[in-house]
């Protein structure tokens, strides 16, 4: 008998029924977030099944993650091929898909060189690591980063620093120092923080977690100008934002500018975890020593990126991403009018403004009529469907939030 079977089977006060259910082990795992007494167990497009056979339409997509949906079939076919050919071979050697992704990745950005990483966190320190060592090395030690107030770069001790989510800087103290951080959307009061020990700037082009928040237009042309202008690297933490999610392969383009540094994760891995730092020759200023990992750039996650990268950077696709956003934003119209919400967002990365701070309530309501959505803050109810999803399933959330809104 496992160990886990032993622990499950001496548990006191705990009935038969409550040892059959797949939730019995629930209490081993630390509390880090309050779930559902559900277990999800399969997925397919944008549907998810739990335990007790409840389907989900699925606006979820693991955050933004599952940009193909679940389990799609091209991914299925990367990671049986890969995981039957080479799983890892160190970070030691060279690897085959880790070198082919890299290329495509500079091919499709006209950055210089990529690091690959596991999360978008780690993505984000390296890009911290990055700018710093350019600091020393070509700004007399400057090592600041200006940051914005409610942006999300990761959950490391040194990226809660970056971060301007709201009651972080009170968590786990003393925190990183060397981030300054500015409203998002004001360059001039970017430009007022600049001081001798700035390095750089680093930005989500929209912000995600925040709930969605669009800049106002040219934010980033101007951040751009003032960086070249001052001397300092951009960086634009496009984890969220990037492979297709606002409807351009990266939401950057959309400004026709160019980060020094670029970090990915999320659908780069459509599902698996793998992220990436990407900078220009400028900024690439690593050595041996300086950064790495056991799993960095592992085959198995970059032949898996490759394939996914090979789908969502065709023209047609984001055609569809676009057409796709439109379809979302009229079919959500008629209930913004009738409820009194806002809309916001680009592509198929969408945030509802509630007049009333009842969002998890939605989210509850549409839990249990079988729509997931998230709430990133109480007044907020946000969409990140899968790249792929059709017009009736996009008819059928309009339809399920319109019944929760209505009760
Ligand atoms: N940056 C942004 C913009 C994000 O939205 C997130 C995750 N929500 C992260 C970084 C952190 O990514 P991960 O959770 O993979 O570490």
């Amino acid at each position: 008998m496992t160990q886990a079977a032993e622990i499950s089977k001496t548990k006191p006060n705990s009935s038969d029924s409550e040892r059959t259910s797949p939730l019995a082990d629930e209490r081993h795992l630390m509390r880090v977030a309050v779930r559902p007494p559900r277990v999800m167990v399969r997925g397919s497009g944008s549907y998810l099944w739990d335990h007790t056979g409840q389907r989900y339409l699925d606006f979820l997509q693991g955050w933004a993650v599952n940009a193909l949906g679940h389990a799609p079939p091209e991914i299925v076919d990367a990671l049986q091929a890969q995981a039957a050919t080479l799983l890892n071979a160190s970070p030691q050697f060279h690897n085959a898909p880790q070198l082919e992704l890299a290329s495509a990745l500079i091919e499709h950005t006209g950055l210089s060189q990529v690091h690959f990483a596991n999360s978008g966190a780690e993505a984000n320190e390296a890009a911290l690591k990055l700018a710093r060592k350019w600091g020393r090395l070509r700004r007399g030690g400057a090592h600041e980063v200006i940051t914005t107030d409610g942006s999300f770069h990761g959950r490391t001790l040194a990226l809660m620093a970056a971060s301007g989510k709201p009651g972080w800087d009170a968590l786990f103290p003393p925190n990183l120092p060397g981030f300054v951080k500015v409203p998002f959307g004001d360059v001039r009061a970017v430009e007022a923080q600049i001081g001798a020990q700035t390095v750089a700037v680093m930005v989500e082009p929209i912000q995600g977690e925040a709930g969605v928040v669009v800049p106002p237009d040219g934010y980033l042309t101007q951040l751009r100008a003032l960086c070249d202008r001052e001397n300092l690297l951009l960086i634009a933490d496009e984890v969220q934002t990037g492979m297709g999610r606002t409807g351009t392969l990266f939401a950057h383009e959309q400004e026709h500018v160019l980060p020094d540094i670029l970090t990915l994760g999320k659908g780069l891995g459509a599902g698996v975890p793998i992220s990436a730092v990407l900078a220009n020759a400028r900024a690439s200023c690593f050595e041996p020593g300086d950064q790495g990992g056991t799993y960095n750039g592992n085959p198995l996650m970059t032949a898996v990126a490759a394939r996914v990268l090979s789908i969502v950077s065709r023209p047609t696709f984001l055609e569809q991403v676009r057409a796709s956003g439109g379809y979302l934003q009229r079919r959500l119209a008629p209930l913004s009018a009738k409820h009194g919400f806002s809309m916001r967002g680009r592509g198929l990365l969408w945030a509802l403004v509630l007049p009333e701070p009842r969002a998890e309530r939605m989210v509850q309501s549409c839990f249990e009529r079988g729509l997931l959505l998230n709430a990133p803050r109480p007044h907020l109810l946000r969409l990140m469907p899968s790249l792929r999803v059709s017009e009736p399933e996009i008819d059928e959330m309009a339809e399920i939030l319109g019944q929760a809104l209505d009760d």
